[in-house]
C-alpha cells in the first residue's frame, strides 16, 4: 500500500511532457498537494496492516472524550497484544508473521461495530477505541468478542498457527478522563492480564481502586444499616476457674441483606474511620444494657454475684465529648447497675490517650462500672501506666492462650503469662484468658492461677436468643456453671 505511488508518478511524467510549460506547474502543484495529503494520512496509518497507527488512534480518541463529556457518554479502551507472537515470526518467517499481522485486524475489525477504531501499534498489538457505551460492562463484552474472534488457527504459509491474546480494557470516566491516562490504564491492565499468565481480560482497577471502591460500598451500606436494623448482639459466656458463670461479653454482628454477615474485623474499623462507630457503639451499649436488664428481671442471672456484662468502646467514643453521660444514659435508662457492666477497651488504644481522655473512664468507674483492659500484651503498656489507670480487668489476648503450649522449638509465652497473672493480681485485678480453645490450655491457665475463661472451648458467641436457652438450662440445674469446666472437676 505505501509504494503505490510509485508507478503512478512515472505515468504521470509521462504525461505532462506532452503540455505546455504554464499547464506543466498547474498539474505539478495539483500533484504535489495530492501527493503531500497521502504522505500525510500514511502517516497516520500502520504500515504492516494498513489500520489506524497510535497516533491516529489517540486524536480518535480524543475525539470521542470530547463529545463523551458533552454527552454524559462512557468510552471504552482496549489495549491487546498478542502472546508471544515472536514464535509465529520464527515459524512463519518475517513476511508469514505480517501476513497473520493483518489476518488479525481483519478479524478483530469483523468483531467490532461500525463507529469503533481498530489500531495497530506494531509488534502484535493492537488497540480498540470503543466511542459509544452502552454501559462500563460493554467495553468487557467487546473485549470477549474480539478474544473469540481469535479462537479459530490462522494459516501461515503450509502451516495453521494458534494464537492467544491478552486485552487489558478501561473505561472513560471511571477509569480515567484523559486520553494519555485511559491508555496507560489499558496498558496497566494488559500487563496485568500477562502477568497472570496470558490468554485472558483484565479490566483496569488498581488493588488500590479496588480496595477504596468496596469500602466505599460497605461504608454506604453501613449508614443504612443501624436504620434498617440489620445489627444484632451476640453473647459469648465467660466462666470462673470453679465453672460459675462470670459474665458475658457483648460481641456487635452485622447481617447485611445481600452481603450476608460481615465480620467485625472488617465493618468495626471502617465505622471508625467514619464515625459511624458513635450511633453504632452507643446503640450496642443500649441494647445489651436492654438486655441484660430483661434477663435479670427474667431472674436467669442471679447467683452469688451479679453477672457482669462485657461492652467493647471504641477509640472514638472515649474522644467523644461527655461520652460517658451516654453510658450513664444507658444505665439509668435499662435499670441496669453500674457494677454490672463491664467496658472493654483495647490496650493499644488507651496507650494512645492522653490523660484528659482518661477523666471519663475515671469519673464511670467512680459510679462503680467495671474497666476492662482487651487484648491485652499486643499494646506493650509500661507496669507504671497500668497501675495509674482506673481498670478492674485484664483480659490476656488469644495470641498468647494460642502459645501457651507451643509446639518443640517454638518460644511458649507460659512465662509470659505466668508473670502477668502475677503482676495483674498485684494490683488487684481480675484476669480473663481470652480465646480459650483446649483442654490443655484451660488445665494451664488453671495452674498459672487465672480468674476467668473465654473461649470457644466453652461457648460460642450465641444470639440473645440462644444465651437465653443456655442461661435458662443453667438456671434449671441450680448452678452457673460451663459443662466443661465440670467435666474436670472444680479445682479452685
Ligand atoms: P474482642 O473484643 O477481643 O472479642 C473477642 C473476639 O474473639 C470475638 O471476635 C470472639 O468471637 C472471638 N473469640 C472468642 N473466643 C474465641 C476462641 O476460642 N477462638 C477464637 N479464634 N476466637 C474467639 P469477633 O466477635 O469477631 O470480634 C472481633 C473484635 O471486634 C472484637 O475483639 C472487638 O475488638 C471488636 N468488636 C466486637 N463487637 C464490638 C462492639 O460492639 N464495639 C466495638 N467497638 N468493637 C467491637
Ligand atoms: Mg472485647
Ligand atoms: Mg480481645
Amino acid at each position: 500500500m505505501p509504494n503505490a505511488d510509485g508507478p503512478n508518478l512515472r505515468g504521470f511524467l509521462r504525461e505532462i511532457r506532452r503540455l505546455d510549460t504554464e499547464a506543466r506547474l498547474r498539474a505539478a502543484e495539483g500533484r504535489i498537494a495530492e501527493l503531500e495529503q497521502r504522505l500525510a494520512e500514511l502517516s497516520l496509518l500502520d504500515p504492516v496492516t494498513g489500520l489506524p497507527n497510535h497516533r491516529r488512534f489517540s486524536d480518535r480518541l480524543s475525539q470521542a472524550l470530547l463529545m463523551a463529556q458533552r454527552h454524559r457518554g462512557a468510552v471504552g479502551v482496549i489495549q491487546l497484544d498478542l502472546d508471544r507472537f515472536k514464535r509465529v515470526n520464527d515459524l512463519a518467517g518475517h513476511a508469514g508473521g505480517d501476513d497473520v499481522l493483518r489476518q488479525v485486524g481483519r478479524r478483530l475489525q469483523g468483531a467490532l461495530r461500525q463507529g469503533d477504531t481498530l489500531a495497530c501499534m506494531g509488534g502484535g498489538r493492537f488497540m480498540a477505541l470503543l466511542p459509544e457505551l452502552p454501559h462500563a460492562l460493554g467495553a468487557t463484552r467487546t473485549a470477549q468478542k474480539l478474544q473469540e474472534a481469535l479462537q479459530a488457527p490462522f494459516p501461515a504459509g503450509a502451516r495453521e498457527i494458534g494464537l492467544e491474546a491478552s486485552f487489558g480494557v478501561c473505561v472513560f470516566p471511571q477509569d480515567g478522563m484523559e486520553a494519555e491516562e485511559l491508555e496507560a490504564h489499558a496498558e496497566a491492565a494488559l500487563y496485568r492480564a500477562k502477568e497472570r499468565g496470558g490468554g485472558r481480560i483484565e479490566c483496569f482497577t488498581t488493588t488500590l481502586d479496588r480496595d477504596a471502591l468496596e469500602r466505599q460500598e460497605l461504608e454506604q451500606c453501613l449508614r443504612e444499616a443501624l436504620r434498617n436494623r440489620e445489627f444484632q448482639m451476640c453473647y459469648q459466656p465467660q466462666f470462673r476457674m470453679d465453672g460459675r458463670l462470670a459474665g458475658v461479653e457483648a460481641l456487635l454482628r452485622w447481617n447485611h441483606p445481600m452481603l450476608g454477615p460481615v465480620p467485625p474485623g472488617k465493618f468495626i474499623p471502617l465505622a471508625e474511620e467514619s464515625h459511624l462507630i458513635l450511633p453504632i457503639g452507643e446503640w450496642a451499649l443500649r441494647e445489651s444494657c436492654r438486655q441484660m436488664a430483661l434477663w435479670n428481671q427474667q431472674g436467669l442471672t442471679s447467683g452469688p454475684e451479679p453477672l457482669v456484662l462485657a461492652v467493647n468502646v471504641s477509640a472514638l467514643q472515649l474522644t467523644q465529648n461527655n461520652w460517658d453521660q451516654c453510658v450513664v444514659r444507658a444505665l439509668a435508662d435499662s435499670g441496669l447497675r453500674p457494677g454490672q457492666l463491664e467496658l472493654e477497651i483495647t490496650e493499644s488504644l488507651i496507650m494512645r490517650q492522653g490523660p484528659e481522655d482518661i477523666l471519663p473512664l475515671r469519673r464511670l468507674r467512680e459510679t462503680g462500672t467495671r474497666i476492662a483492659i482487651d487484648d491485652f500484651g499486643t499494646g506493650y503498656s509500661s507496669l507504671g501506666y497500668l497501675q495509674r489507670l482506673p481498670i478492674t480487668t485484664l483480659k490476656l489476648d488469644q495470641s498468647f492462650i494460642a502459645s501457651l503450649q507451643a509446639s518443640p522449638g517454638e518460644p511458649a509465652s507460659e512465662p509470659i503469662v505466668r508473670a502477668v497473672i502475677q503482676l495483674a493480681h498485684s494490683l488487684g485485678l481480675t484476669v480473663v484468658a481470652e480465646g480459650v480453645e483446649t483442654e490443655g490450655q484451660r488445665d494451664m491457665l488453671d495452674l498459672l492461677g487465672c480468674d476467668c475463661l473465654q473461649g470457644f472451648l466453652l461457648g460460642r458467641p450465641l444470639p440473645a436468643d440462644g444465651f437465653e436457652a443456655l442461661l435458662q438450662s443453667m438456671a434449671a440445674r441450680g448452678f452457673l456453671e460451663a459443662p466443661a469446666i465440670r467435666a474436670q472437676g472444680p479445682s479452685r
